[in-house]
This record gives C-alpha cells, sequence and structure tokens, in this order.
C-alpha cells in the first residue's frame, strides 16, 4: 500500500485522492495491466519481437501512477531537500524500466522471470501503489468520518426574521443581534440566546449526551444542535465562523495537521532508510553477481526487489492511522483532542490532578448563609451582587442569585477580579473586597467568629471588605458529582489522583473524601497551583490536570495533558485544553484514560507487525524468493494491516462506563 511517505504532493494521503477520476484511472490502468500480461500471446513470439513488445500498454500505466509518484519524489528531493520514501519506489520502477530496456538489447535471464516482464513489473509496481494509496486515503476517510461529520453540523442556511418577515439567508449573512427562527426539528444553524419560546435540544451530535436539554427564555443554544419540541426565536450571539462547532471544526482541522511526536517517525527515517535501501540493493547486485555467479540480469531484479519492499509505506501508516481511529472514535463520545500528541501525553501521565469546583463538584453552588455587621442588608447584598456581576465563578454566580431575589444590583465602577481570590470592585462610592476567607484570617469580633463556625462545617467561606472594613461573611456549599467517587476509583486503581483547590481544608477534605482521591491540596493560589504540578513534572511524574477550563486555563496549559470538563459553550475551555469534553460526564474520564493507552499500544503493535514483514520481505528478496511484483504486493497487504488494525480502534466499547450507566439507569428505575 502506497502511503503518505511516497505521496505525491498536493494531493491528501495516497498518490491519488479519491476522486472519480482517480477511480477511471486506476480502473483504465488495471484493464491494460490485464492485457499487457496477455501482450506476447495477443501479437504472437514473431509480431511481438518485432514491434509489439514497443507498445506494451504497461507504460500507459506507468505515466498514470507511476508519474505522479516520480513527481513526489522529485519535490521532495528538490524543493522540500528531503529525501522520502517515493525515491525509492521511483528508482524501482526506472530500474525495471532499465532492466526492459536492457532484454531489449537480447540480454536473458536464467530465472523464471520472464523476458519483457520487467515493463509489466514496473507498472504493477506503480498500479499497486496508486491503488494502495487510493485505499488507504477511503480508509483513512473511514476513520475520520466520526471527526468529519462535524464538518456536516454547520447548516448553509437560516430563517431570518427581518422587519417582521421572514428571510432564508446565508448563515455567514446573519449578524450578531438578528433574530433567527428555528422550527421543531430543524437543525440550530447559529450561536444565541432564546428570546421566544421554550424546547428541548439534543445537544448530542456534539456533547455525545443523548438526553436532550429543556432550554427556556434566557438559555444559550449552539449551532449544530437539534431543536427537538417548540419553535423558538433565537438571538444571535455569535458570527457564523466564531460559534462553538466553528471553533471546534478549526481544532480537528489543526489536530488533523498536527502529527503525533512517534508519526514523523518514518518520515525522519527516510532519510537514512533510502540509502541503506539503494546501497543494500547495490550490495545484493554485487555479491549475487560476483560471489554466487549470478546472471547479471537475475542478481539486478534480486536489487530492485529489495527496494521494493523496504519502502516503510506501513510504517509511515502505522501511527497516523491509529491517531485518525482513535480521535474519530473519542469524538463519538462528545471527546475532542486537539492532537495526536495530546494522546501520546495523556497515555503518559501518572498523576491525574483534579480541580475541585465544577469537575468533581457539580459547580451548581447555593448561597448556605450569610452574616453582617454595621451595614442594611439590602445595601451588603448590593455590594456583593454588583461586584460579581459581571465574574464567570461558580461561587460570584451564587452569590449574584442569592443577591438578585433580595435586593437590587448596580453596575459597579470598576471591576478587578482577583483570580483564585476574589474579586474587588467600586460600588456605589464603596470600594468592595470579596475573597476567600483565607485573606481574613487575622480578624478578630463575631464576623470572624461566625466564619470558624462556616469552616467547621466544611463549608466555603467568602469575607466582604466594605471601604477596608470587615462587613460580611458568605458562605457557599457545593454538591459532589454522582459520578465523582465511580470516576476517581477507577483512575486510582493505576494513577495517583490529587485534588487541587483554591478553598479552605475542611471544604477541599469533605469533596476530597466523598470522591475518594488519594491527596488533597488546598488554599491554593493558582501560581500555587502551577507550582505543585511544575515540581511533580521536575521529580520526573507527567500530569494529567482536569478542570472547567475558566478558571484553570493555566493549570491546563501547564499540565502534561490538560482535560476541560463541559467545554460545550466554552470558547476559552476548548482553546486553552489539549483535550475538551464537551459535556460535565467525569464517568468517561477512566475510559479516556485507558483508551489512550490502547491507542499507543495499536501504535507500537503497527510499528513492530510493519517492521517484521518488511525485514522478513528483504530476507526474502535476497533470495529470489519474491520478485519485483510479489514484492510490492507483500508491502501493499502489510499497509492494509496496519490500517485495519488502526481500524479496530472504532470497536472500543467503554465497558465499564456502559456497565456503570446501565446499573445506574436500573436504579433509577427501581427506585421510580
Ligand atoms: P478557585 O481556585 O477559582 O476555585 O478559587 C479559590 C477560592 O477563592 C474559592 O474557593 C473562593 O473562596 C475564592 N474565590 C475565587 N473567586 C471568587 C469570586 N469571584 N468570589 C468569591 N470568592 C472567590
Amino acid at each position: 500500500m502506497a502511503c503518505g511517505c511516497c505521496s505525491a504532493p498536493k494531493k491528501g494521503n495516497g498518490f491519488f485522492s479519491s476522486n472519480k477520476w482517480e477511480v477511471i484511472k486506476l480502473v483504465i490502468s488495471l484493464v491494460l495491466l490485464v492485457t499487457a500480461f496477455f501482450w506476447h500471446d495477443i501479437f504472437g513470439h514473431e509480431a511481438y519481437e518485432t514491434y509489439a513488445k514497443y507498445i506494451n500498454p504497461s507504460w500507459v500505466v506507468i505515466i498514470f501512477c507511476g508519474v505522479p509518484l516520480f513527481q513526489a519524489a522529485w519535490h521532495g528531493l528538490f524543493h522540500e531537500k528531503k529525501i522520502k520514501v517515493s525515491v525509492l519506489i521511483s528508482v524501482a520502477i526506472l530500474a525495471s524500466i532499465a532492466l526492459e530496456i536492457v532484454a531489449w538489447c537480447g540480454v536473458s535471464v536464467e530465472s523464471g522471470h520472464a523476458d519483457h516482464s520487467n515493463l509489466f513489473a514496473a507498472g504493477e509496481i506503480a498500479f499497486l501503489m496508486a491503488l494502495g494509496g487510493y485505499i488507504e486515503d477511503l480508509t483513512v476517510k473511514r476513520t475520520r468520518k466520526g471527526i468529519e461529520r462535524l464538518l456536516d453540523l454547520s447548516p448553509r442556511t437560516a430563517t431570518v426574521k427581518l422587519f417582521g418577515e421572514l428571510i432564508v439567508m446565508e448563515v455567514s449573512q446573519i449578524n450578531v443581534g438578528d433574530i433567527v427562527v428555528v422550527k421543531p426539528n430543524d437543525m440550530i444553524a447559529v450561536d444565541g440566546e432564546i428570546i421566544v419560546g421554550e424546547t428541548a435540544v439534543d445537544q448530542s451530535s456534539i456533547t455525545g449526551e443523548s438526553v436532550p436539554c429543556d432550554k427556556k427564555i434566557g438559555d444559550l443554544v449552539y449551532a449544530g444542535t437539534w431543536n427537538k419540541s417548540g419553535a423558538i426565536e433565537v438571538k444571535v450571539t455569535k458570527k457564523s465562523n466564531e460559534t462553538t462547532v466553528a471553533k471546534l471544526v478549526s481544532l480537528v482541522e489543526e489536530a488533523e495537521g498536527k502529527k503525533a511526536p512517534i508519526a514523523r517517525l518514518a518520515d525522519k527515517w527516510a532519510s537514512v532508510i533510502v540509502p541503506l535501501a539503494i546501497s543494500l540493493a547495490v550490495v545484493v547486485f554485487l555479491v549475487s553477481k560476483f560471489a554466487f555467479n549470478i546472471p547479471w540480469l537475475d542478481a539486478a531484479i534480486r536489487g530492485v526487489t529489495v527496494l521494493v519492499v523496504f519502502c516503510p509505506c506501513s510504517l509511515a501508516l502505522a501511527t497516523p492511522t491509529a491517531i485518525a481511529a482513535g480521535l474519530g472514535a473519542l469524538s463519538y463520545r462528545g471527546i475532542m483532542v486537539k492532537s495526536g500528541k495530546a494522546i501520546e501525553e495523556l497515555a503518559r501521565v501518572n498523576t491525574v490532578c483534579f480541580d475541585k469546583t465544577g469537575t468533581l463538584t457539580t459547580g451548581q453552588i447555593a448561597v448556605n448563609d450569610v452574616y453582617f455587621e454595621g451595614i442594611e442588608e439590602k445595601e451588603f447584598l448590593t455590594l456583593i451582587g454588583s461586584s460579581e456581576n459581571n465574574s464567570e465563578h461558580p461561587i460570584a454566580q451564587a452569590i449574584v442569585n442569592y443577591a438578585k431575589e433580595r435586593a437590587e444590583i448596580v453596575t459597579p465602577k470598576t471591576v478587578n477580579s482577583l483570580v483564585g481570590i476574589g474579586v474587588q470592585a467600586e460600588v456605589n462610592g464603596k470600594t468592595v473586597l470579596i475573597a476567600q476567607w483565607k485573606q481574613f484570617e487575622s480578624e478578630n469580633g463575631k464576623i470572624a467568629d461566625k466564619a470558624k463556625e462556616m469552616l467547621e462545617k466544611g463549608l466555603t467561606v467568602i469575607g466582604v471588605k466594605a471601604d477596608d472594613k470587615l462587613v460580611g461573611v458568605v458562605s457557599v456549599s457545593d454538591t459532589i458529582r454522582e459520578d465523582s467517587p465511580y470516576a476517581v476509583n477507577l483512575i486510582n486503581n493505576n494513577y495517583n489522583t490529587v485534588m487541587l483547590t483554591g478553598d479552605n481544608k475542611n471544604a477541599a477534605e469533605r469533596i476530597a473524601g466523598l470522591a475518594g482521591v488519594k491527596e488533597v491540596k488546598y488554599q491554593l493560589l493558582p501560581d500555587e497551583k502551577l507550582e505543585y504540578i511544575k515540581s511533580k513534572q521536575q521529580a520526573g511524574g507527567k500530569v494529567c490536570m482536569i478542570g472547567d477550563g475558566v478558571n484553570d486555563a493555566p493549570s491546563l496549559a501547564t499540565a502534561d495533558c490538560g482535560i476541560a470538563m463541559g467545554a460545550f459553550g466554552s470558547d476559552l475551555a476548548i482553546e486553552t485544553a489539549d483535550i475538551a469534553l464537551m459535556n460535565n460526564d467525569v464517568a468517561r474520564l477512566p475510559g479516556l484514560l485507558r483508551f489512550s493507552k490502547k491507542v499507543i499500544s495499536t501504535i507500537k503493535r503497527n510499528i513492530v507487525l510493519a517492521m517484521t514483514i518488511n525485514f522478513a520481505a528483504v530476507i526474502l528478496s535476497l533470495f529470489a524468493i519474491l520478485d519485483p511484483v510479489t514484492g510490492a504486493l507483500v508491502h501493499n497487504c502489510t499497509s492494509l494491516f496496519v490500517v485495519g488494525n488502526s481500524a479496530l480502534l472504532f470497536l472500543d466499547k467503554d465497558k465499564n462506563y456502559k456497565l456503570y450507566k446501565a446499573k445506574q439507569e436500573g436504579a433509577s428505575k427501581q427506585s421510580a
């Protein structure tokens, strides 16, 4: 089978891209090759020897299938200044042609390799390479289908409400602020906010989550998801090229462009393999001719066979096909992997760090209690609600929700987010500081006593200062995700698990205990989280960080592999993480870690298989058991094995996950 390393420039994976013209060329080539096989019989010996041998149909096959290969070799040598494996095959084809021309001159061979079959051999090698390239193209395309379906998730048109009329418009023409009408059972074409109607939206195309989400006025909907029940009107919030699905598409395109480092193996080796193969072919020729006294044309055929079987096409396919199949299979589980490198890194990690809020916990935080002194309740709530109004932190949102119901929220004059600590703002002429209780630990008095009481209960405690005076505390609590203990338990079997949080000791230990993580680090500022990850790395560890992607961007970026949860709809999470879980399904994590190892072991198996068969083929060609034609066949079969082995990744079933979900469903049915 031909491969990327032998392929012609700008033509996809094989010598040919899989369009109709390529199929036609292959069919014509096959017919001509069969004709070439019987050429001698068609004309009879006399006519053949006088003129027919010169007009052998193999020439056309060589032009159709061999020329793109020569171009690839030429392009590699003279434009990219690289010795590519296509050079080997080109030399093999040219050498076969040369042997044919020599045979025309009357030199005959003693082996079973018949006179004048050299041209046929050259044509067949070129044809097999082209066919292999075509099959590879098709197979790789199939394995990438999971990813490519994303491209189909972007409807080209949408119905826009303009001056009371409904107009069908190209999605690219729709502007932010336009109103799009979406009928039931239509795919939503834009990212936006529902302003009229209620519905259930099936987001499974992106999140992998099969249960439709209920959406009402004010909720966000995304392009590429299905409106299931009611008609809705959506106010567009993003241009078509900035939607979540558009981001995913460009991310996937980028991932496909980036090969895993291991993928460059064959390219890297080409500069060694090509001279080595040519030298070995020359040595085989010389030894056969002079040491074993084999006629020189037979010796040359052995040399040419070595060239054909030495081509490490299967080796070049070993990694990209496994990565493409792995990425595709994961996309069906709602997991987007940015690059092959991310999978490789994930397979190597030995420490898995979890963020607490929004990762092991639901992130749906609620205010538990508030306590204030020397300030009116309404004013206290206005100060905290207004200061937090622009923050995306789950605690901020809980405070805003609580305050909104009880007091007026105003726009602060200034807001300064203190990442991992809290927020500082100027509201109604007062400087407000809202921060984790650690910042106020030196305080005494009733507010401090109340804070200690809250801390002892394992609550998250936030202190509030107005104009530098402590005026109150707020306690919030978070609930552990139902699936966190299952996920952590399984991960504990093979990894060191750590929870990193900025929260206080009691709150951290409560959640860590419930989830079952082996280690817990609390009251960490964002750079302390980084320091922890770096210290593990310096000690030789490989760290995977799992966070919500919004507050953990630096940790996700520093870890060897960063996984963002609930990334659907969050551009930041999609951009910072190496792997993005489109849903919040922590139960997917153990399967993801296991699968990353499976992808890498598939790659290793592919490499061993490819190298072993190639090595055996070289030995067989040394003893003339293989000739250029059978050599090309063996070579292509190996590549097919490799592609098939990679495609097996698609059959991977996350058994533990399925069992767990089935049990969960059974239990919920029973309790109902
Ligand atoms: P994080 O690491 O982002 O979870 O933040 C660590 C701690 O800082 C939280 O547990 C809170 O106590 C505090 N914190 C961070 N951001 C805010 C905020 N916007 N409002 C109140 N407290 C916050």
